[in-house]
């Protein structure tokens, strides 16, 4: 016989287990931030309009732009006037939201946007964790005089804002947004724009909800994003089968003639040229995501991309399990970011660089060797 329990007996029944599981869950949220904080963030942005500009990272992805356009959209429907200054262009596949929030480029605008931050009341940082991500502007976020708000969920930030909110438990800055905006009593103004760069910032950070998803939060979070009316189906869509043919062709000749597998330390490289840049004729954006193909082969645990640009050398790492890809941009790339997704670079030749990173796996290898998937 089936029987189907209510809700109730549903909760008499389960074991007590659960129970502590459940509200370690609950307590997980949001776990890092005073509650002084969230009480000055909220009376910082709950008092009288403002002018209020809101900065990503440089070569910001879908989680740093959909954070600062969703974050942007509900301080916009408070009554804010609200710009977002980028430091760099964006790829365009982000470049479709229905918002309708400005997005200066800093590189292409620089008096305009020293303007414009001279002129605000509140600067809102997001998806970052130290002013040397802005680039080119971290000397402008250092100076600005009236309150620095940081909401971000990469690990170790820097003491740069009067407000931080660094959640590193978060999926996503994009997730963690939601949460605050709850916590400060702004989910009235989140509407279906905000709702969409919301969600956008997840699914970009989550690999399309393949990692980084063990905290049933992130779920809870998109199921109200969705209640929101947006079409998961068409943000899937604008971003991933939007590409240029010459993008597409640009990765079949990395995965074809550029990859490298190096099976004895578990690990591949691919390298791109500006050269090949050029060939395939380049957007920015275009190379997104390609450093996470390596890491289908079997038995592969970390890989690297390093991209020529005009007077660096790009480094992407993606690890699985322990392996900590942060750890070893930092030591050996002068980056940072995740224990899984990490940047940096190399002010060596591309050859040099990735003769550099050969040797590295040999000093890596029985780390390699021992990680845990
Ligand atoms: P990506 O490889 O997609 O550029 O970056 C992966 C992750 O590492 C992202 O979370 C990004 O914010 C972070 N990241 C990328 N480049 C740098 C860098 O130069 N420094 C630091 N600290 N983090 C980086
Ligand atoms: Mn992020």
């Amino acid at each position: 016989m089936i029987t189907i329990l209510t809700k109730i007996e549903r909760i008499a029944f389960a074991p007590i287990a659960d129970f502590i599981s459940l509200s370690v869950q609950i307590f997980i949220v949001l776990k890092n931030t005073d509650n002084e904080i969230f009480n000055s963030v909220g009376k910082v942005l709950g008092t009288k309009p403002e002018n209020v500009v809101i900065v990503p990272h440089e070569n910001p992805d879908g989680d740093a732009i959909g954070s600062a356009i969703g974050l942007g959209e509900i301080l916009r429907n408070y009554g804010h006037e609200v710009i977002i200054i980028s430091p760099n262009a964006y790829p365009e596949f982000l470049n479709w939201f229905s918002s309708e929030i400005e997005v200066v480029i800093y590189e292409r605008k620089k008096k305009q946007a020293k303007k414009l931050l001279e002129n605000a009341g509140v600067l809102i940082c997001v998806d970052f964790n130290e002013p040397k991500r802005a680039a080119k502007m971290e000397k402008l976020l250092n100076g600005f005089s009236g309150p620095k708000i940081m909401v971000d969920h990469h690990p170790d930030p820097s003491d740069c804002a009067d407000y931080l909110i660094s959640e590193p438990g978060y999926s996503s800055t994009a997730e963690l947004i939601f949460d605050v905006v709850k916590k400060i009593g702004f989910e009235k103004h989140l509407n279906r724009k905000a709702a969409e760069a919301l969600y956008t910032g997840i699914m970009t950070d989550t690999g399309s909800f393949s990692h980084n998803i063990s905290n049933p939060n992130t779920f809870r979070v998109i199921a109200e994003l969705i209640e929101l009316k947006i079409d998961p189906e068409k943000i899937q869509s604008n971003i991933y089968h939007n590409f240029s043919a010459d993008r597409m062709r640009l990765l079949g000749h990395c995965l074809n003639n550029k990859m490298e597998i190096f099976p004895e330390h578990r690990a591949a490289m691919i390298s791109i040229s500006q050269k090949e840049l050029e060939e395939y004729d380049f957007k920015p954006g275009d190379t997104e995501g390609f450093v996470n193909y390596p890491l289908s082969v079997n038995n592969i645990v970390f890989s690297a991309l390093f991209t020529e640009k005009k007077d660096v050398i790009k480094a992407s790492f993606r690890s699985k399990g322990d392996f900590p890809a942060n750890e070893f941009s930092q030591k050996h790339f002068s980056g940072g970011g995740h224990l899984n997704a990490a940047g940096g670079e190399s002010k060596l030749t591309l050859d040099e660089t990735i003769d550099k990173f050969r040797q590295l796996l040999s000093d890596y290898k029985h780390l390699l060797l021992k990680t845990t998937i």
